[in-house]
């Protein structure tokens, strides 16, 4: 098309940066054993080499101190709304909730499950996020959960939130490895791969080692950090725990995160530019100070009913999956990791064209 690579919204689109350079015969003859990571024993020898292969890399990349465990697990970010509470407390303990949108509203409605007192510290408008001053920590707090990045509504934390000397614990997936992170402000991130880091099915968990050990009675197997510290009581998810080490690979090749946070902000900031140069034609629904770099939401003020034909267009020239979450509307571009600065740069052009047409 007239506008280049695909640009696409809120998909799992990690795999996109193997590319054609990728030996994909590799993914069928894994480092010539004659078979594929998808039909080796989670106990054999390869295996062991690639998941602990993942892990140093994985390490390296955010600079992980080494009294932080690192885990590949199952069920995803949301089994992690209920392993936080199940690992981290007992019963009547009290626990701070950050809500600056939908996820870590969710996050906070799990919590609830538990016998907790949960203390929504602060609540945001999906907009922005509370001034500092307003939030209402409470002083026992177990820990204060927040989530980094709001992947419907493009609201994001550009530094992680300040809540004094408590235990923070972030649900960072649709952040993840997109800019850098100092782990050690951290009792616990955790963080489902498929946004940036690879194929639905896993979910990273990064946790201090002091927090193990603490579950409760009742929590399943499969959540207990302890008994999951290796990431192989049971069979993990081999597949997608190989193809996340070949994205650290290909992230470190790139210069790290440092070069990774830079680029996405390039990206970022072509899109908003856009929205902010279109003489009110296009609007960022977002506080600029909260702007997401992953997830751009904005609409058209003015002619709300040009929205539908913006998505249907742009699809046309192969800029897909464009519409905004069912809950919010408008558009949404989610420019992670895999989506190149070209992507971003046709879709700019065609927002500019769109505009210029309409205006
Ligand atoms: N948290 C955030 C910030 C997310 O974006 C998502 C998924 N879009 C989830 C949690 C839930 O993740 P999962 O589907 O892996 O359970």
């Amino acid at each position: 098309t007239a506008y280049g690579p695909h640009i696409r919204g809120d998909s799992q689109q990690a795999l996109l940066l193997l590319g054609p350079e990728f030996d994909w015969a590799e993914l069928l003859n894994w480092n010539g054993s004659g078979m594929s990571v998808m039909e080796m024993s989670h106990r054999s020898k390869a295996f062991m080499s690639i998941i602990t292969d993942a892990e140093q890399k994985l390490r390296q990349l955010l600079s992980i101190p080494d009294n932080y465990k690192v885990m590949f697990l199952q069920g995803g970010a949301t089994a992690q709304f209920s392993a936080v509470p199940l690992n981290l407390t007992s019963h009547g303990e009290t626990v701070d909730q950050l809500v600056t949108g939908s996820w870590s509203k969710k996050a906070a409605q799990e919590a609830e499950k538990y016998g907790l007192k949960v203390n929504v510290a602060c609540k945001g408008d999906n907009k922005s996020v509370p001034a500092r001053d307003s939030w209402k920590l409470s002083s026992d707090a177990t820990y204060v959960h927040y989530c980094d990045n709001e992947t419907i509504q493009g609201v994001e934390f550009h530094t992680a939130p300040d809540v004094g000397d408590a235990l923070l614990v972030a649900d960072m997936s649709s952040n993840f490895c997109s800019k850098k992170v100092d782990v050690s402000k951290f009792g616990l991130i955790y963080a489902g791969a498929q946004k940036n880091i690879g194929p639905a099915g896993v979910v990273v968990v990064i946790v201090r080692e002091d927090l193990m050990g603490k579950a409760r009675d009742i929590c399943p197997v499969t959540m207990d950090y302890e008994t999951m510290k290796d990431s192989l009581y049971n069979t993990p998810p081999c597949w997608s725990i190989y193809m996340c080490s070949l994205m650290f690979d290909f992230l470190l090749e790139q210069g790290g995160l440092e070069a990774r946070e830079q680029l996405n902000q390039k990206k970022a900031d072509i899109l908003y530019s856009i929205v902010d140069s279109s003489n009110d034609f296009y609007a960022a629904p977002v506080h600029e100070s909260v702007r997401s770099r992953m997830n751009v939401p904005f609409i058209i003020p003015s002619k709300p009913e040009l929205e539908k034909e913006f998505v249907a267009e742009a699809a046309k020239l192969g800029m897909t999956e464009l519409k905004g979450h069912r809950s919010v509307g408008g558009m949404r571009a989610s420019i992670y990791n895999s989506m190149p600065i070209e992507g971003v740069e046709n879709l700019a052009a065609f927002m500019k064209d769109f505009a210029d047409k309409h205006s």
